[in-house]
């Protein structure tokens, strides 16, 4: 989700669009469609419109009257008032200090599990060998405008001219603070071999900003996307369900979204995306894993959205899911960059390790730009361990 802020635009959205009749709405759509083929950036951010990314999801088993569901009973609901906009003014999310930013140094070689957090749900992970960008956003805000919404509460570690050559960029689902316009158009230019891993839909979006459709995969749950490297390598994506919704304007849930297990020859990494609590997560555990790692979205938790956005006890919880009796690493992302809910900067973070110590569950927390190598715990995303203490 992007903010409740935007939430409760998002709720007087969808009150408007549950009277839009069709008609109303399809003019919409080709507003936004002619705004966007002038150029206007706020328009062009939205994505595809309907019939676009309807030409990319026609088929699915798990489309239900043109729009994409939950497997668990009950739609996630976003039930922000009045009170959550008077809170969120407070700004209670944001750090009373600045947040420190490492720069990271990539290096050359590409480990065998490894990861630099980005900020929010971007991460550089390595993994048997070969690079993959989540949910890249290096812009200000995540927002269809870098006027309004939600901005960044710490630099980005990287600009997406200093990255080195990723070999997949890995989407979750369109909402704003996980697909960005920019960061996508700038990939699709510095990063020439890259491919595009995409729930079913969100490639629509990809395509109408002008990545190369043969650079597109797209996977409904379940589906598995194999991704070939160089000298021999070769990468298993396989979209799994999550419990969120997705979206970009009035229209909603016409895009998949999903979490992701990753599987090189050797290592596993299961990417959460947004998600609330799913008991189908065991379901993901018993086929998929047991994983290496796992990065967990642990902040953006709301009582007003339970649903939406696991708590981080929920995400300790998914983590051992998914991870069996392995050892494996939970590495929090979803927190610190963007305020987005109503609890403390660094809550996401006090809560989680006593959970996790609770279940014995290892979690590395590195700072923005932060790199650690997973396999053996070190390096310089380590050098401070409590650092958010001090922003806190
Ligand atoms: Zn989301």
């Amino acid at each position: 989700m992007t903010s409740s802020i935007d939430t409760t635009r998002g709720g007087l959205a969808r009150r408007a669009a549950s009277t839009l009749t069709s008609a109303g709405r399809s003019a919409t759509e080709s507003a936004t469609t002619s705004l966007a083929r002038r150029g206007l950036t706020s328009a062009r951010a939205l994505g595809a419109g309907a019939a676009e990314i309807a030409t990319h999801t026609a088929g699915s088993p798990n489309l239900r009257d043109g729009a994409f569901g939950n497997l668990d009973h009950g739609a996630s609901q976003v039930d922000a008032d009045f009170s959550v906009v008077v809170d969120m003014a407070r700004r209670p999310g944001r750090p009373r200090r600045p947040v420190p930013v490492l720069t990271p140094d990539f290096g050359d070689t590409v480990a065998d599990l490894r990861v630099t957090w980005l900020g929010h749900a971007s991460v550089l992970v390595e993994i048997d060998g070969m690079r993959v960008l989540t949910d890249p956003v290096l812009s200000r805000r995540c927002s269809p405008s870098q006027i309004v919404g939600p901005a960044r509460m710490h630099p980005a570690p990287v600009t997406v001219a200093q990255l080195p050559p990723v070999d997949v960029v890995l989407i979750s689902h369109d909402h704003y603070d996980h697909l960005d316009l920019a960061t996508v158009v700038e990939l699709a230019v510095t990063q020439p071999a890259a491919r595009f891993v995409a729930p079913l839909g969100v490639g629509a979006h990809l395509a109408a900003w002008g990545v190369a459709p043969d650079r597109i995969e797209s996977a409904d749950w379940w589906d598995s996307v194999t991704v070939n490297g160089a000298d021999g390598r070769s990468l298993t994506f396989t979209c799994c369900p999550a419990r969120h919704f997705s979206g970009r304007s009035l229209s909603r849930n016409l895009t998949l979204w999903a979490s992701w297990v990753v599987a090189g020859a050797e290592r596993r990494l299961f990417f959460s995306g947004d998600t609330g609590f799913s008991e189908h997560f065991a379901e993901v555990g018993d086929r998929l894993g047991p994983v290496d790692a796992s990065l967990m979205a642990v902040g953006a938790y709301d009582r007003a959205w339970p649903d939406v956005h696991v708590t981080p006890e929920e995400a300790v919880a998914v983590h051992q899911m998914i991870t069996g009796d392995r050892e494996s690493v939970l590495l929090p992302i979803h927190w610190g960059t963007f305020n987005l809910a109503r609890h403390p900067w660094a809550e996401p973070i006090t809560r989680l390790l006593p959970a996790a110590a609770a279940t014995e569950t290892p979690v590395v927390v590195p700072p923005p730009g932060g790199t650690i190598d997973l396999t053996d715990r070190t390096g310089p995303g380590l050098a401070h361990p409590l650092w958010w203490e001090s922003s806190a």
